[in-house]
């Protein structure tokens, strides 16, 4: 474009934008300021020409259209009324802000943490606004939203969307936060919003003359300058409690953080460990196979053709809470010969954390599924109340008649008749013996009678015979689609409540570790 061009275009661009004002000006007398402001500033850096010029004429629009700071309120409730330093310090604020703002947009070229910045800010300011029921607070607010929208369609974000974006943060902060008087409600944000905002800009300044110390950290520069916006985030909110209260509370409310990630810290380290790449997911000391439904049917089939004496698990998410604590259980868990996810927990761990894990394989869906593949089967039914692995084999036989039950025997046994229920294993000759006498007893019993037993495929159920019994419903497809069969299963069985009730020391565990992971890396 030749510079002749690039002036018509300007030229046409402020056209454009009177009659826009114009109309603004109908609805809110103060509108046509930020509206001239904006075009003055986009069409500036649209045509490379912006400069200190352009951002004072833009603050002194918004100025003269009544945009202005004219007191600051201090923690006490009390006003600071700015008087003839109103103008100076309202066009200060609005220049530092957008040239501060455009500067962390070019210092990361891919925006997003121009755009974190913006969502951070202009979530606490709309708060505010919507608080004092200030519809043009919200108004620009919304201005700025679209332009950060705008902001996440452009791999790199064009110069203008920043300086515009700053610009309407400084305004929209000036009718949201200082024309209203003091409350702790509305200073705490301005401070929470604006301590960061200048500290990480001078470090973002520092960086730009003085060379790339950030990128030297290991976290990374963008990653650096958020924890740095949020350190001192909380600083400045730490700060101002002082003001209103006194040394003790923010000693506390120092220390209080400091102990509880301490303490996060803490558990995480004492746990068993949990390694995670392309190819391998041990959660807490648990090595879990990532295999899809077919792939550990295959599994299974190849043990079955190589009479392997396999250990299969299917562990679910509160499983590998109790293995955490429980040795025995994570030994067994290692000497299995195939560990599937049987639990929305552990899949949705996998996929946070970055482990190859496709599918949740339960237990039951497993043996189904080899059961529906027509290979002739003999099988052994260990567990659950008496007379239910007897009704389970016989639905199990109507369902698919080419297996065969060759023994049964309920899970309610003494240690003194064990011996007995090995002969009777040992002498019905199963190719796979099924245990359900619910986790951990049925690992226990596997672990410590496997090498007596001459059985292919060893495997503990829980509850499926109750399932294939017809005295348990299995939790409808869609529950089980949307990860709540272990909701459905405490509706029939509430007893159940209080094992699940662990599963948000799990979410929270796993969402601690993501969290250091990505700060750390
Ligand atoms: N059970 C058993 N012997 C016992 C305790 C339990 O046979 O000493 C059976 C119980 O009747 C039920 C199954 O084990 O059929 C436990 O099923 P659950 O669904 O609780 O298994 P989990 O989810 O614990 O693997």
């Amino acid at each position: 474009m030749t510079p002749k061009h690039v002036r018509q275009r300007g030229v046409l661009h402020l056209i454009a934008v009177i009659p826009l004002s114009l109309s603004l000006l109908l609805l809110d007398s103060r509108l046509w300021g930020i509206t001239l402001g904006i075009a003055i500033l986009v069409g500036a850096a649209r045509y490379h020409r912006l400069n200190i010029i352009s951002l004072i004429l833009a603050a002194l629009c918004a100025y003269a259209a009544g945009y202005r700071i004219e007191f600051l309120t201090n923690p006490d409730g009390g006003v600071f009324y700015l008087q003839h330093w109103s103008g100076l310090m309202t066009l200060a604020w609005i220049i530092a802000v957008s040239q501060g703002v455009s500067v962390v947009g070019q210092l990361d070229p891919s925006g997003r943490l121009l755009i974190k910045i913006l969502i951070i800010s202009s979530g606490a300011l709309t708060l505010i606004a919507l608080l004092q029921g200030q519809w043009l607070g919200m108004m620009l607010l919304g201005v700025l939203f679209v332009i950060v929208l705008g902001l996440r369609t452009h791999a790199v974000p064009p110069k203008w969307w920043s300086h515009a974006a700053g610009y309407g943060l400084a305004v929209a902060a000036i009718v949201g936060l200082v024309k209203t008087p003091a409350s702790v409600a509305l200073l705490m944000p301005l401070i929470a919003l604006v301590l960061p905002f200048t500290s990480t800009l001078s470090i973002a300044y520092t960086h730009k003359l003085s060379g790339s110390w950030l990128d030297e950290l290991p976290i990374g520069r963008t990653r650096a300058l958020i924890v740095m916006y949020l350190l001192s985030a909380y600083m400045s909110v730490l700060a101002f409690l002082v003001t209103r209260t006194d040394l003790a509370v923010f000693a506390g409310v120092i220390a209080g953080t400091g102990i509880i990630i301490g303490l996060g810290w803490w558990s995480l380290r004492r746990l068993p460990h949990t390694e995670v790449n392309a190819k391998k997911f041990v959660l807490f000391g648990t090595s879990i196979n990532c295999v899809t439904l077919d792939e550990a049917v295959q599994r299974l089939e190849s043990f079955l053709s190589t009479r392997a004496s396999a250990l299969v698990c299917t562990p679910d998410t509160t499983a590998i809470l109790q293995a955490q604590r429980d040795q025995r259980l994570r030994t067994i868990y290692e000497l299995a010969d195939l560990v599937t996810p049987d639990g929305t927990g552990i899949v949705w761990a996998g996929r946070l954390l970055g482990a190859p894990v496709r599918e949740r394989v339960s237990g039951i869906d497993l043996l189904e599924k080899l059961f529906s593949r027509g290979r002739k089967l003999k099988l052994f039914l260990l567990g659950a109340a008496p007379g239910v692995a007897e009704q389970a084999a016989q639905k199990l036989c109507e369902r698919y008649p080419h297996l065969q039950v060759v023994g049964t025997h309920h899970g309610y046994f003494r240690p003194d008749e064990n011996k007995h229920i090995l002969r009777l294993i040992n002498q019905a000759q199963p190719d796979i013996l099924l245990v359900g006498l619910g986790m951990p007893k049925q690992e226990l019993w596997i672990y410590e009678n496997r090498a007596k037993l001459n059985v292919s495929v060893l495997m503990g159920v829980g509850g499926c015979f109750d399932v294939w019994a017809g005295r348990l419903k299995r939790a409808p497809t869609r529950w089980q689609r949307l990860g709540l069969e272990w909701l459905y299963r405490v509706f029939q069985e509430p007893r159940r409540l209080a094992r699940v009730r662990a599963i948000p020391v799990f979410v929270g565990q796993i969402s601690l570790m993501k969290l250091t992971r990505t700060l750390i890396e």
